[in-house]
């Protein structure tokens, strides 16, 4: 598949106050492929506006290039580049109209009238405005200026649509409405989104692939499987979910098959697809959901006794702490399939623990 954008060893050092530089994105490489739905996502500050700004044109690399359908973009203004920008406040014109606002872009091109009108009129259907186009902004709710935001740079027909934190002035119900139609359109249009955000069940729920960023770096590219279920690294296993982090020692090593000992206590089996040697020490990802926790023990490998230290009933599930060693403690998460409260276990109660090898991730740091 083509690439629709293509970042290679891009940097950006903005110079701050007592020539103090910030480098605010840090040798980045990034394909994203023509027709997909690409995340960037991390927290406040690691850099995914300024990629962003520097894709739309807003800013220029320290160094490296960007190419945007294979020609490289690093000297092309924002309304030379294939590409148009939604952004989180919407900035949208108050003194018109919802279809003067759309028509604004065009009628900078100097595009035939008729043309202007069906471009339009196609733009507001897409977004299911057609019948508020009339409205002036603060006419409308927060979501209505969202979808006019939108059709305004849908009507440019861009090959490329970025969006920065688009959701974010919305409350949580018309957030996830939002999410899932963003999503429809884009599969339906088929054009190359690439959406900045720093929550991260937005970007599970939406995209095809995100990039996790820290600090400037990107840490883990992947589909919202690859980053939820195989974290690499420790901070893409904290930022994504929930995570118990442990770490342990290597006693045994056959056939990708690993035996740690946490807290020099604890034996766990681990399924490894790198060579290990004994005495190393390995970090590991468990998430809470994947713990199965049972009154009796079942028999089976890396099965614990432990005490719930603590039992939070959060409706779909229950969240225990359950204390394994006196220094180590985990979280497990369980649904709550029946009604019945006596199937919850009680602060203070033994229970056994059971993790499938195949569920823990060893981190590659
Ligand atoms: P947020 O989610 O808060 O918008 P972000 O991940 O998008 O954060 P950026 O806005 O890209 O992060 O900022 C990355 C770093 O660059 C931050 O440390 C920020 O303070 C700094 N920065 C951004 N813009 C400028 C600027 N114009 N001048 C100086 N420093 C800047």
């Amino acid at each position: 598949m083509n690439n629709a954008v293509e970042l290679v060893k891009v940097s950006k050092s903005y110079h701050g106050n007592r020539h103090r530089e910030t480098l605010a994105v840090d040798c980045l490489n990034l394909n994203i492929k023509t027709g997909e739905f690409f995340s960037l996502l991390g927290p406040s500050g690691c850099g995914k506006t300024t990629t962003l700004r520097m894709i739309a044109g807003f800013e220029s690399p320290t160094s490296g290039e960007i190419y945007i359908h294979k020609q490289a973009m690093n000297h092309h203004p924002p309304f030379h580049r294939p590409v148009n920008t939604v952004f989180q406040n919407y900035a949208l014109f108050p003194h018109l109209t919802v279809s003067e606002n759309i028509a604004f872009g065009l009628e900078m091109e100097n595009l035939p009238r008729p043309e202007i009108r069906q471009r339009i009129s196609e733009a507001l259907e897409l977004v299911q405005l057609t019948n508020l186009q009339n409205r002036y902004p603060r006419q409308l709710s927060g979501g209505q200026q969202q979808r006019v935001a939108l059709a305004r740079a849908l009507v440019k027909q861009p090959k490329v649509l970025l969006f920065d934190e688009p959701l974010g002035a919305l409350d949580l119900k018309l957030r996830k409405e939002m999410q899932l139609e963003l999503k429809q359109m884009q599969k339906r249009l088929g054009i190359t989104f690439i959406y900045v955000t720093h929550d991260q069940e937005e970007a599970l729920t939406m995209s095809d692939r995100i990039g996790v960023m820290n600090e400037g770096k990107l840490l883990q590219v992947g589909t919202p499987v690859e980053i939820y279920e195989y974290p690499k690294t420790r901070f893409v296993a904290d930022f994504i979910g929930e995570s118990n982090i442990l770490t342990g020692r290597v006693t045994q090593h056959q056939n990708y098959q690993i035996n740690l000992l946490v807290d020099e206590q604890l034996s766990l089996s681990v399924a490894s697809q790198t060579e290990v040697f004994p005495g190393q020490i390995l970090t590991l990802v468990i998430r809470p959901e994947k713990v199965g926790i049972f009154s009796e023990n079942n028999g089976q490998n890396n099965n614990f006794q432990g005490i719930i230290e603590e039992s939070i009933y959060l409706g779909t599930d229950t969240r225990y702490r359950v204390k394994l060693t006196p220094n180590t403690s985990i979280i497990i998460r369980q649904q709550n399939l029946q009604r019945d409260r006596t199937q919850q276990y009680a602060v203070g109660e033994t229970v056994n623990l059971f993790i499938s090898a195949e569920n823990i991730s060893l981190l590659v740091e």
